[in-house]
């Protein structure tokens, strides 16, 4: 027996809405920031559990987020995104792969990332049954990111199988 171990990388990105949108509030790893301006998106737009998701898939080989939760299904409309990342979970761990951690990068320039990041890693994790850490980081001014015009979040995974 030998261990199959692999790795995925994860990336996404989302604007800021240019005006609020009723009913819509920033969600960031599960979390929401009442207040905060709201990122475009089909789904509840968080970046940081789309781009663990796409990590996760990645890894298993089982392509990206946009094949499996595409944004013309009515089905992810406004979804809760740690939803989605529950099921890509779900569908890694089918092939008989055991999740062992995923590490997230979000980077932006607004909101402030520290104060919410265990809560963050927390509800991740919850939802994808194993540890999920997050990192903030800021553009440095650099870029449409650094402009403060939208959030993205690169994502690694590791999973591993016997075989
Ligand atoms: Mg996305």
């Amino acid at each position: 027996m030998a261990l199959d171990i692999r790795t995925g990388q994860g990336f996404d990105i989302h604007r800021f809405a240019d005006a609020p949108e009723e009913g819509r509030v920033l969600v960031l790893g599960g979390v929401a920031f009442p207040g905060e301006r709201t990122l475009v998106g089909h789904s509840d737009a968080d970046v940081i559990a789309h781009a663990a998701a796409d990590a996760l898939l990645g890894a298993a080989g089982l392509g990206d987020i946009g094949q499996h939760y595409p944004d013309t299904d009515p089905a992810w409309k406004g979804a809760d995104s740690l939803v989605i990342l529950a099921d890509a979970a779900a569908k890694v761990r089918a092939l008989g792969w055991r999740i062992g951690n995923i590490d997230c990068s979000v980077v932006c320039e607004s909101p402030r990332i520290a104060p919410h990041r265990d809560e963050m890693a927390d509800r991740l994790t919850a939802s994808v049954g194993a540890p999920v850490t997050v990192k903030g980081r800021r553009a440095e001014g650099l870029g449409a990111i650094g402009r403060g015009e939208g959030i993205m979040c690169l994502a690694s995974a590791i999973i591993s199988k016997e075989s």
